[in-house]
């Protein structure tokens, strides 16, 4: 379709869905309003850049600078430009630039929003103070470097105990810190059932991370973060608290939210607009386990989801077709993934379920560097249709979950998977991959 497509937001979902676009319609205009300077980098490798395993910068984080849209996809990518006011009706997005303290207004024919997420900070006392960090943008990670830099950041304390604030946790111990971890909820990794979580939370203390399960923060000063059993030190404050869409121009514009204030979509990444698109951490997806939408604000479904909605923009036909709640990291030397739904999920959802967990290694047993492996899988009572899995495990262990993953988007059941045909040698696994040995035990309690 010729005309002028405007991209409000430069990282995975924007640039995903422009680049696409521009593929498929060489004759649309393509303008990309960006706040920060960086476009299309990874925010997932900020707390490895922080923990020093990765050098060069903030600039090593960045997939594809902004003059290798405008050389090479011919997109008119303008950074540090904010979208300040969307009118739908009239087809315009107001702009201010920030380089030059100038606003302005620019018409579209058809409008993206990739927005993204920003961390939760909680209305608490002193909350805005500098020392007390989120990390969501590059330009997040630079101003928490320069603040780390600045400081002796001997004493760091992390506010959360998701995949966020661990992997910071853990990239400050690497730097030499003091790292205090403080979690409200009676486990690490709420995305895990406790009883795989503890496992995590125990790596979190081998490491050296002070772990404080059941304490929540309740007001910070210069130095100190008040937690409710009492003050504790620090230098540094960062937040892991989650995140919330970033969708208050599209709200203003009228446009339809739904799960924690996130962007409806339909299964071609069109909002509620006819001509406005969305995609990544601001719009829901359709979980394909529980057949609800949900808010999972993770790159893996910005990028895909930029994709969909930039074939879609660029005149060509693409459908989104939903998630299974996927996630993997590493923290402290212990690989930690998920997939399908928890127990708490499961009960949100009304499945019954039954599950199993088991022990094993990572490479047959008398291999060199085999380590340990926990699988606990889940599958519905009757017919045993697969719904989750969780691991916990060392090196080797957690992209398993990818098998568990593709099953779930098949539909298999526990007896499928036992059934699948999966690869092996003593370097990579135990003849009977610890995957199976779980669906197996799990189809006992069916
Ligand atoms: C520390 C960390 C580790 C992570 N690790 C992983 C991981 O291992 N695996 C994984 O899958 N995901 C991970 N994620 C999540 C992943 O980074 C996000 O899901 C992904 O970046 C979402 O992409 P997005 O384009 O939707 O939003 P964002 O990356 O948030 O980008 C949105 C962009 O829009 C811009 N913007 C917002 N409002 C405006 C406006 N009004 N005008 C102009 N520009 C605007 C922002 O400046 C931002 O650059 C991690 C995130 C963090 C913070």
């Amino acid at each position: 379709m010729p005309g002028r497509l405007v991209v409000i937001g430069g990282d995975a979902g924007g640039m995903a869905a422009a680049a696409q676009a521009r593929r498929r319609d060489a004759s649309l205009e393509i303008v990309a309003l960006e706040r920060g300077a960086y476009t299309s980098y990874s925010a997932c490798g900020i707390p490895y850049l922080v923990g020093g395993e990765v050098t060069g910068g903030t600039e090593a984080l960045v997939a594809r600078t902004p003059q290798v849209f405008r050389d090479d996809l011919r997109i008119d990518v303008r950074t540090r430009h904010e979208a300040t006011g969307i009118d739908l009706e009239a087809g315009k997005v107001e702009v201010r630039n920030h380089e030059h303290g100038r606003s302005f207004s620019i018409g579209f024919d058809q409008l993206h929003l990739a927005t993204g997420a920003r961390p939760v900070r909680p209305d608490l006392p002193g909350i805005d103070l500098p020392f007390v960090h989120g990390v969501q943008t590059l330009g997040d990670a630079d101003e928490l470097l320069a603040h780390v830099r600045a400081v002796d950041c001997t004493r760091v304390v992390v506010v959360g105990g998701g995949y966020i604030g661990l992997e910071m946790a853990e990239a400050f111990v690497n730097r030499g810190s003091k790292v205090t971890l403080v979690e409200s909820a009676p486990h690490v990794l709420g995305s895990l059932d406790p009883d795989m979580a503890g496992r995590v939370g125990d790596a979190l203390r081998r490491f050296g991370v002070d772990v404080r399960t059941g304490v929540s923060v309740e007001s910070f000063e210069p130095g100190v973060a008040h937690t409710s059993v009492g003050p504790l030190a620090a230098d540094v404050v960062v937040l892991g608290l989650g995140v919330t869409p970033s969708n208050e121009l599209a709200v203003e514009a009228g446009l339809a939210t739904g799960v924690k204030g996130a962007l409806v979509v339909d299964q071609r990444q069109r909002t509620s607009h006819e001509a406005t698109f969305a995609a990544g951490d601001c719009c829901e997806s359709f979980h394909l386990v529980s057949r609800r939408a949900v808010h999972i604000p993770l790159g893996t479904h910005a990028n895909r989801q930029g994709r969909v909605a930039g074939i879609n923009l660029g005149g060509g036909y693409a459908t989104f077709p939903g998630v299974v709640g996927t996630a993997i990291t590493k923290v402290c030397g212990t690989e930690v993934a998920r997939t399908g739904l928890n127990e708490r999920e499961c009960k949100e959802a009304g499945l019954g379920f039954v599950s199993a967990t088991i022990d094993a290694t990572t490479k047959a047993g008398y291999y060199p560097s085999t380590g340990p492996i926990t699988v606990k899988v889940l599958a519905q009572p009757g017919h045993g249709r697969l719904l989750g899995a969780q691991i916990v495990g060392e090196a080797g262990a957690a992209k398993r979950i990818d098998t568990v993953a593709v099953a779930l988007h098949a539909g298999f059941t526990a007896d499928d998977l036992l059934d699948a045909d999966l690869a092996y040698a003593p370097p990579f696994g135990p003849v009977w991959d610890p995957v199976a040995v779980a669906a197996r035990e799990v189809l006992k309690q069916l």
